[in-house]
């Protein structure tokens, strides 16, 4: 084992986007620590990374006590449900993880002397006044209501990382994630990409809800690794939102997938969830200007290697409810 390779702890490892982040960073030659309790994570994620000699995995929840056996140079903190119908299922791990379970990566960085970047979320801004989002926005969030437990964790992580960078002076990063797409999307987890994959694929109506005039912005999952990258190896420690900025209504992004799909159904109109922002999109005038950093993928071609990967689920994960942590594996 080459003694000049960096460790890294990834939490949320098993994930969609902790997968793509072990992936990375092996693919950098970084030493991965993989953690994850695997409640909304799946192994087949990361499953082809385990015979490799640089690549470990602890099956734990980081709510509790976490230890790491040697050096620890970086953590990508990203274990979290992440998608409204996960967080409405699980509201107290949901609230857990981003609290203490931020709380115990942040002492585990602390006594590491390691980096740490926290992954938070653009609904620390709730149903934006502001647009696009700059990260001088405070936000508009309702703390009581559905989506409350997931912004206001997230909102308590950022506090949190940002008082151990000030008072211990410890060294931070604070990423702000707008919504993101691409393989390995648990089809069932109600993101409104996979429904609408899922539901083309089985035949069936997709399901808009309301009248589909909220906007959201969809970066593709290359392009956001590539955002985290440079942000962990940059000097910056002021949140920063990573996101792609074409901004589209989910009515024209699901005709877009009526289109993709060949499908011959139709888009119908389902209640609209309480507290759904009705507009979002990311001012990346600070990833642009001091990481360089800006989305390269066009959506049409997300949206292909995207359908492309669903595709290949048989039948049965199809229709069974393909990795779903309630109905099915877990
Ligand atoms: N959405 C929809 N149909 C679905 C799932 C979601 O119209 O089957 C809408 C949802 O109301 C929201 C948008 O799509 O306005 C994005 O939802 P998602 O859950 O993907 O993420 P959010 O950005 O709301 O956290």
């Amino acid at each position: 084992m080459s003694k000049a390779r960096k460790r890294i702890l990834i939490t949320g490892a098993a994930g969609f986007l902790g997968s793509h982040l072990c992936d990375r960073f092996i693919k950098e030659d970084y030493h991965v620590v993989a953690m994850d309790n695997l409640i909304t994570g799946d192994l087949r994620n990361i499953q082809h990374l385990f015979k490799l000699e640089n690549f470990e995995f602890y099956h734990h929840d980081v709510s509790k006590f976490v230890f790491v056996p040697g050096e620890v140079d970086y953590i990508l903190h990203f274990a979290s449900p992440a998608s409204p119908i996960d967080y409405l299922k699980i509201p107290i791990q949901t609230l857990k993880v981003g609290a203490m379970g931020t709380h115990n990566l942040l002492g585990l960085a602390r006594v590491k002397k390691a980096r740490i970047l926290v992954a938070s979320t653009s609904e620390v801004y709730g149903d934006p006044t502001v647009h696009p989002q700059t990260e001088e926005y405070w936000g508009n969030v309702n703390p009581v209501g559905p989506r409350g437990v997931y912004d206001e964790a997230k909102r308590y992580m950022e506090a949190i990382t940002m008082a151990y960078h000030t008072y211990h002076g410890l060294e931070t990063r604070i990423i702000r994630i707008f919504n993101t797409y691409g393989p390995r999307m648990r089809l069932n987890d109600g993101r409104v990409l996979p429904a609408f994959i899922g539901q083309a694929l089985r035949g069936e109506d997709l399901t808009m809800f309301g009248d589909g005039s909220q906007t959201r912005s969809f970066c593709y999952v290359a392009d956001l690794v590539e955002g985290i990258y440079r942000l962990l190896l940059s000097d910056y420690t002021q949140p920063m939102n990573i996101g792609n900025p074409e901004e589209i209504t989910i009515k024209e992004f699901g005709e877009e997938i009526i289109k993709l799909t060949n499908s011959s159904q139709k888009l119908i109109s389902l209640e609209l969830p309480k507290d759904d922002p009705k507009q979002r999109k990311p001012d990346i005038t600070k990833a642009r200007e001091i990481l360089g950093w800006e989305p390269k993928v066009k959506r049409a071609e997300g949206l292909k290697i995207t359908y492309d990967y669903f595709k290949t689920l048989s039948k049965e994960e199809l229709f069974s409810g393909h990795r779903d942590f309630i109905n099915g594996n877990k």
